[in-house]
């Protein structure tokens, strides 16, 4: 019975599943002459996949390239998914003001 459940689990949740959810940060990159240190747009999206691994909090860059698969491992494992609309958001302000 314990092997039957086990094939089933492995069936829904392949072994690229991930931990955590995704979130979205936005930075100042500390030179005072540039636009997001008076007030201006923050330099991003940067994504970064956070999760909780033996009571600690780990944190992983997620490069652009592997944002989308990174998203669908996370949501085979556990059905989370940071907000696309608010990704869609972001990556367009990125394109639109093009980091100096
Ligand atoms: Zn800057």
């Amino acid at each position: 019975m314990a092997s039957a459940m086990a094939r089933e689990s492995e069936f829904l949740f392949p072994k690229q599943h991930l931990p955590g959810s995704v979130h979205i940060e936005w930075k100042r990159c500390g030179r005072p002459w540039c636009h997001c240190a008076s007030g201006g747009q923050l330099h991003g999206p940067y994504f970064y996949r956070r999760w909780r691994e033996n009571g600690r909090q780990k944190k992983q860059y997620v490069k652009l390239a592997d944002l989308w698969r990174t998203l669908e491992a996370i949501k085979l494992k556990r059905f989370e998914l940071p907000p696309m609309t608010a990704i869609k958001t972001s990556l367009d302000l990125a394109k639109r003001s093009p980091d100096s």
